[in-house]
C-alpha cells in the first residue's frame, strides 16, 4: 500500500480495486502548477493486467450492488455524501494544489456539489419504486411495468478539469443505476479521486462496486474500454479521445456517452443588462478558461460594442492572477506547462493569421498563468473562433441584428453552451430556441438544476447526462407485461 502526503493529508497512490488497495510497480509523477519543481506524488501507472484484474472485480461487485434495493442504494450515496462534506476541506485542499482551481470555488462550490451529485442520484432512485420500476399502467388486460435493469460493468474516465466535481457528475447516476464502476482519472490531477475512492469503502460500498484505476490514457484508459465485460462507458474529454473510445465501444457494441469540448458563444444584445452582461463575460477568464461551459465567443451587438469593450477592459484588469489557495486571487493558474504551451500556440498561430490581439497574448514570466487575452478576429473562420483553446482567452465579434447573432452564435461545429444577454423576455425564448447547443444560459450562467439533461452537440458530444437521463443510461429497459386474468 503505497501513499503521498500533500499538506498533511494522506493520500493512496494505488488502484482500489475489488475494495483493496493494489500497486503497480511502474508510476507516473504529478506535480502542481503552484510550484511546478515539486512533485507531489509517484501515482501507480495501472497497465492491460491492472485493467484486467479491476474489470473481473467490478463483475463480483456488480453481482453484489446490483441485488441492493434502490432505497439500500440510497443509503450508501447518502452515507457517501455525507463523508465528502466532512472531508471537503482536504479534497479542496488537495485538488487546489493538484490542478490549481481556486481554493475558494473548490471549498464553497466543487467539492460542495460533489456531495450533491450523490444525493440528488439517492432521492432519484427513491422517487422510483422499490424493485426499480421507471413506469407502470394497465392496457389490453395486463399491466405493463417498465423496470431499470441495472447494464453492468461501467467504466467511467474523466478529464483533469474540475475532476472530483466531474466525476461524481459520473459516478453517482451509475452507481444509482445499480452498476459497478471503473473509474479513471486524468493523469495531470488524479489524488482526490483517491480520497474519493477511500470514503467509499468507509461509506460501505460492497468490494468491488467502485473501483479506482490510476494511469494513462492510452494505456490503462484504452484497455478498459475495450474489455468487452464493460457494459457502459461514460467519457469526458476531448472529441479526439472520444473517437478512439467510441471506436472500442463500437467493437463491444456498447452503449458510450462522451461529454466533451466547447465554443460557447456569449451573445449581448444592445437591450440588456450591461453591467451584468460585463461581469459574466469577464469572469469567462475565472478558471483560466479551463472550463468547458466557457462562453468564449463575445457577439455584442455593434450599437453597444465600444462601450462593452471599454467596460469589459476595466473589469478584465480587476482580476488577480495569483496563488490559487490565496482568497484574493481570482484567476487560477494552468494546469500544466503542456497546456500553458498549447494556448500559447493558439494564439502565436492567431497574431500570424492576421488575428488582431486586442489584449493580453503572452505566457506570464515565472508562474503557470497566461495573460488574460481579447483577439478580434481576421474572419469567422479564423482557428481562433472555430476551436476550442480551454485558456484565458476571448474572442470579440459584432453583430447588426438578431439574425446575424444567431448565425454566428451557430457557426462552429460545438454546440456545448451559450450565453445570452437580453432584456427582452420574447427575445430571450426566441433566440435560445433558434441558438443550437445543450445548455443555454439567459441572464445568468452555471445555475442548473441537477434533475436537468446536460450534454452537447456536433462535436460537443453524444448522449445526456444529469437526471434520469443519466439514470436511463446506465440501465437496460425491460417491459414486464402480466395479464390481469380477465382473459387467456
Ligand atoms: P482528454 O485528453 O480527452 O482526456 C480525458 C481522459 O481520457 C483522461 O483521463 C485521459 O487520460 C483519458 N484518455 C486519453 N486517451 C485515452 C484512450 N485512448 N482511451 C481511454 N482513455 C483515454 O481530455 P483532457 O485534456 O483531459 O480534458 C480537456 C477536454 O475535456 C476539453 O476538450 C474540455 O472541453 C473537455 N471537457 C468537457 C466537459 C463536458 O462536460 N462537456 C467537461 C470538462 C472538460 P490521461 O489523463 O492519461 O490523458
Ligand atoms: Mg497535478
Amino acid at each position: 500500500m503505497s501513499t503521498a502526503v500533500v499538506r498533511n493529508v494522506t493520500i493512496q497512490t494505488g488502484h482500489l480495486i475489488g475494495g483493496a488497495w493494489v500497486s503497480s510497480p511502474e508510476t507516473f509523477e504529478t506535480r502542481s502548477p503552484m510550484d511546478w519543481s515539486t512533485v507531489l506524488a509517484e501515482v501507480s501507472r495501472g497497465d492491460a493486467t491492472t485493467a484486467d484484474a479491476a474489470v473481473a472485480a467490478a463483475q463480483d461487485g456488480f453481482v453484489a450492488w446490483s441485488a441492493y434495493t434502490p432505497s439500500e442504494r440510497a443509503e450508501v450515496l447518502r452515507r457517501l455524501a455525507d463523508l465528502i462534506d466532512a472531508r471537503n476541506d482536504d479534497i479542496a485542499l488537495v485538488e487546489t494544489i493538484d490542478m490549481g482551481f481556486r481554493h475558494e470555488s473548490m471549498r464553497e462550490r466543487l467539492v460542495a456539489r460533489g456531495a450533491l451529485n450523490f444525493r440528488t442520484y439517492a432521492d432519484i432512485i427513491e422517487r422510483s419504486g422499490p424493485a426499480g420500476e421507471a413506469e407502470q399502467w394497465d392496457a389490453k388486460n395486463t399491466s405493463h411495468t417498465v423496470i431499470r435493469m441495472p447494464a453492468g460493468p461501467a467504466v467511467v474516465i474523466t478529464p483533469w478539469n474540475a475532476p472530483f466535481m466531474l466525476a461524481t457528475w459520473k459516478l453517482a447516476p451509475a452507481l444509482a443505476a445499480g452498476n459497478s464502476v471503473l473509474f479513471k482519472p486524468a493523469e495531470w490531477s488524479p489524488l482526490s479521486a483517491a480520497l474519493l475512492a477511500e470514503l467509499t469503502v468507509e461509506a460501505g460500498f460492497p468490494p468491488g462496486a467502485f473501483n479506482l484505476v490510476q494511469g494513462i490514457g492510452s494505456e490503462v484508459g484504452a484497455a478498459l474500454v475495450a474489455d468487452d465485460r464493460v457494459r457502459r462507458i461514460s467519457f469526458t474529454g476531448s472529441p479526439e479521445t472520444a473517437r478512439h473510445i467510441g471506436k472500442a465501444a463500437a467493437e463491444n457494441l456498447v452503449p458510450f456517452t462522451a461529454e466533451l469540448g466547447g465554443k460557447g458563444p456569449l451573445v449581448v444584445f444592445a437591450d440588456s443588462d450591461l453591467d451584468l452582461a460585463v461581469k459574466r463575460a469577464a469572469e469567462q477568464y475565472e478558471d483560466s478558461g479551463q472550463v468547458c461551459l466557457a462562453g468564449t465567443r463575445l457577439l455584442v451587438e455593434e450599437s453597444i460594442a465600444d462601450e462593452f469593450r471599454a467596460a469589459l477592459e476595466a473589469a478584465t484588469a480587476a482580476h488577480v492572477l495569483g496563488d490559487p489557495l490565496d482568497d484574493a486571487t481570482s484567476v487560477a493558474p494552468v494546469v500544466h506547462p503542456d497546456h500553458l504551451d498549447s494556448i500559447d500556440g493558439f494564439v502565436r498561430r492567431a497574431e500570424a493569421a492576421g488575428d488582431n490581439i486586442i489584449r493580453g497574448g503572452n505566457k506570464v514570466d515565472g508562474s503557470m498563468h497566461f495573460e488574460l487575452t481579447l483577439i478580434e478576429p481576421a474572419s469567422n473562420d479564423s482557428e481562433i473562433v472555430q476551436r476550442e483553446v480551454f485558456g484565458p482567452v476571448l474572442t470579440f465579434q459584432t453583430f447588426a441584428d438578431e439574425a446575424e447573432a444567431v448565425a454566428l452564435a451557430n457557426s462552429t461545429s460545438y454546440g456545448l453552451s451559450a450565453l445570452i444577454f437580453t432584456g427582452s423576455q420574447e427575445r430571450a425564448e426566441r433566440v435560445g430556441r433558434a441558438v443550437r447547443a445543450g445548455i443555454i444560459w439567459v441572464n445568468t450562467f452555471l445555475v442548473r438544476d441537477l434533475e436537468a439533461p446536460f450534454g452537447g452537440t456536433g462535436l460537443s458530444g453524444i448522449g445526456r447526462e444529469g437526471g434520469r437521463y443519466a439514470l436511463e443510461f446506465h440501465s437496460d429497459l425491460k417491459t414486464l407485461i402480466i395479464a390481469d386474468g380477465s382473459t387467456e
